[in-house]
């Protein structure tokens, strides 16, 4: 079995697009489709993010994720939420009141547990809370933009195999929000690193 730094070393390394596909590949409504489709998915949210981005590079200047926040009116709020074995997060956007919610003791966590992992020198843990902001920031941008790709309905599904109707692919979601980050971060590694860090100590924590 693969120890947790080769873990890391393995997920640090994948292309952006690979690491984008297997999350389509662990999705449940996703995981069925075919490759050309997924990679479609992948592609199309990419560029969603990737379009996202030079927006507010043009608007704003290169800023960070949190002075974005700023500059656009979403309020971000900090909590001290405890990881349960059911529940963790490390941020939220609520859409009721536009709001960012970071983590910080789920951040703290993840910190943690790159140090106890020997993880150091592969992980930017500086720019987790940069990292946490602007994804929740992309969901920000969804809610704004109806009309943005990942808010389309995507997927034909079948609704108890009778009537076929278009379905909205949350995953593809994830996969530009996760993207987004990476670009505002300018980070080397997937921000999925983080996830995955907390997923393999959190049996440890809570
Ligand atoms: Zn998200």
């Amino acid at each position: 079995m693969k120890n947790i730094r080769e873990t890391v070393i393995e997920l640090c390394n994948k292309s952006d697009f690979d690491v984008y596909m297997a999350m389509l590949d662990r999705d449940i409504s996703a995981h069925r489709l075919d490759k050309a489709k997924q990679e479609e998915i992948v592609k199309k949210s990419m560029a969603v993010a990737n379009d996202c981005y030079q927006e507010l590079i043009t608007k704003y200047g290169e800023l960070t994720p949190i002075k974005y926040a700023i500059k656009l009116q979403v309020p971000v709020i900090y909590v001290n939420d405890k990881p349960t074995k059911y529940y963790a997060y490390l941020g939220l956007f609520e859409e009721k009141n536009q709001t960012i919610t970071l983590n910080l003791e789920t951040m703290k966590l993840i910190k943690e547990l790159v140090f106890q992992y020997n993880l150091v020198d592969l992980v930017d843990v500086g720019s987790l809370k940069s990292a946490v902001t602007a994804h929740e920031l992309f969901h920000y941008f969804e809610l704004v933009n109806p009309n943005l790709y990942t808010n389309q309905k995507i997927i034909d599904a079948k609704i108890f195999g009778i009537f076929k109707t278009k379905s909205q692919l949350l995953v593809a979601g994830e996969v530009a929000a996760m993207h987004f980050a990476k670009l505002l971060t300018r980070l080397k590694h997937t921000p999925l690193v983080y996830d995955k860090i907390f997923a393999l100590g959190k049996k440890q924590i809570v």
